[in-house]
C-alpha cells in the first residue's frame, strides 16, 4: 500500500497556487486526483499531482510549472519565437527547462546540430522523466546534450557560441533570481554567435508589468533589439505569459519571423505557434503597450 502523501498546497482535493508577493489577492486552484510525487530538492519544493481536468501537473515552491494539457501554448512560443528569429540557428543552449518541454520544440528544426540544456536542479529532470513523458521526450534526441548547474555559471563558460539561447525558467524568487539581471543579459549577449537571438521567461503583464519594463530596459542596453512578445495559457497566473525575444541584430525585426514552414508543416508540427501568432504575439493592449514604451516616462498609477 503506497503511503497517502500530502502537501501543503493541497487541501480538501484542490491545489491552490497561493503567493502573496508573485500574485497579491488571487490564486489559481486544480482539482487533484491524486498526489504523485513530493519531495524537497537541493534547491526546491518539488510536487508532481494528477489533476481532474489538466493531467499532471508540475509545481516547484508551490507555483506551476507545467501542466500536460496546456504546457505547449508555452514551450511552443518561448521555442519558436526565437528559433524563427534566426536565419539557420545549429547550436542552441535552453538554461532551465528542465521539464524537457523547450528541447522537445528545439529539436524541431532540422538545421540543429547541438540541443544543450542547463538545469540547475537533477530533482526535476529526473520527476519530469518519470510523470511527464510528453515533455521529457525532448531528453532523448541524439544532439541533446545535459548539464546539471547554475545556468548563470554555466554560461560564463561560453562566448560567440550559441545561435539561440532561450531562458526557461522557474520566477525570479528562488533560483531563478540571477536570471532576471543585466549581468545575466551580458552574459547571454557574450555566449551568442553573430546575429544570436534569445528569449526568456518576462511574466504576466497583469501582475509584473513594471518588473516586465525593467527587463525591457536592461535587455535594451544590452542587446541591439529587444522586445515583449506573448501567449495565453489557461493555468499560468492570469491567463497569460510573456517573454523578452531579443537579437544582437540590429536589423531583425522579431516581430517578423526570418523563416517558416508552410501550413502542412506547421499544423504537423505544433498545436500553438504558427507564423500568424508569431507577428501577433508582439500586438499588446494599449495600457501595456504605453507602460512598456521606454520613450514615455511610467505612467501615474
Ligand atoms: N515554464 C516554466 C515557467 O514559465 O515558469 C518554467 C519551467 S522549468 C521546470 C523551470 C526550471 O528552471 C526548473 O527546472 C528549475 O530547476 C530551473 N532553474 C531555476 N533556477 C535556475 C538556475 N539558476 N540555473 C538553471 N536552472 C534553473
Amino acid at each position: 500500500m503506497s503511503e497517502t502523501l500530502s502537501h501543503y498546497t493541497i487541501n480538501d482535493g484542490w491545489f491552490r497556487e497561493v503567493s502573496d508577493e508573485l500574485w497579491p489577492g488571487q490564486a489559481m486552484t486544480l482539482r487533484v486526483n491524486q498526489i504523485l510525487h513530493v519531495e524537497k530538492s537541493k534547491y526546491q519544493d518539488v510536487l508532481v499531482f494528477e489533476s481532474s481536468n489538466y493531467g499532471n501537473v508540475l509545481v516547484l515552491d508551490g507555483v506551476i510549472q507545467a501542466t500536460e494539457r496546456d504546457e505547449f501554448a508555452y514551450q511552443e512560443m518561448i521555442t519558436h519565437l526565437a528559433m524563427f528569429n534566426h536565419p539557420n540557428p545549429k547550436k542552441v543552449l535552453v538554461i532551465g527547462g528542465g521539464d524537457g518541454g523547450v528541447l522537445r520544440e528545439v529539436v524541431k528544426h532540422e538545421s540543429i546540430e547541438e540541443a544543450v540544456l542547463c538545469d540547475i536542479d537533477e530533482c526535476v529532470i529526473r520527476v519530469s522523466k518519470k510523470y511527464l513523458p510528453n515533455m521529457a521526450i525532448g531528453f532523448e534526441h541524439p544532439k541533446v546534450k545535459v548539464y546539471v548547474e547554475d545556468g548563470f555559471k554555466f554560461l560564463a563558460e561560453y562566448k560567440n557560441y550559441f545561435d539561440v539561447i532561450i531562458t526557461d525558467s522557474s520566477d525570479p524568487e528562488g533560483p531563478a533570481e540571477s536570471l532576471f539581471q543585466k549581468p545575466y543579459f551580458e552574459l547571454l549577449k557574450d555566449a551568442l554567435t553573430e546575429k544570436g537571438v534569445i528569449t526568456t521567461q518576462a511574466e504576466n503583464i497583469w501582475l509584473h508589468i513594471p518588473l516586465i519594463r525593467d527587463l525591457k530596459k536592461s535587455c535594451s542596453e544590452v542587446f541591439a533589439v529587444a522586445d515583449y512578445a506573448y501567449t495565453t495559457i489557461p493555468t499560468y497566473p492570469s491567463g497569460q505569459i510573456g517573454f523578452m525575444v531579443c537579437s544582437k541584430d540590429p536589423e531583425r525585426k522579431l516581430n517578423q519571423p526570418l523563416r517558416e514552414f508552410d501550413e502542412k508543416k506547421e499544423g504537423e508540427l505544433f498545436r500553438y505557434y504558427n507564423k500568424d501568432i508569431h507577428r501577433a504575439a508582439f500586438i499588446l493592449p494599449t495600457w501595456a503597450k504605453n507602460y512598456l514604451d521606454l520613450s514615455r516616462k511610467v505612467p501615474e498609477k
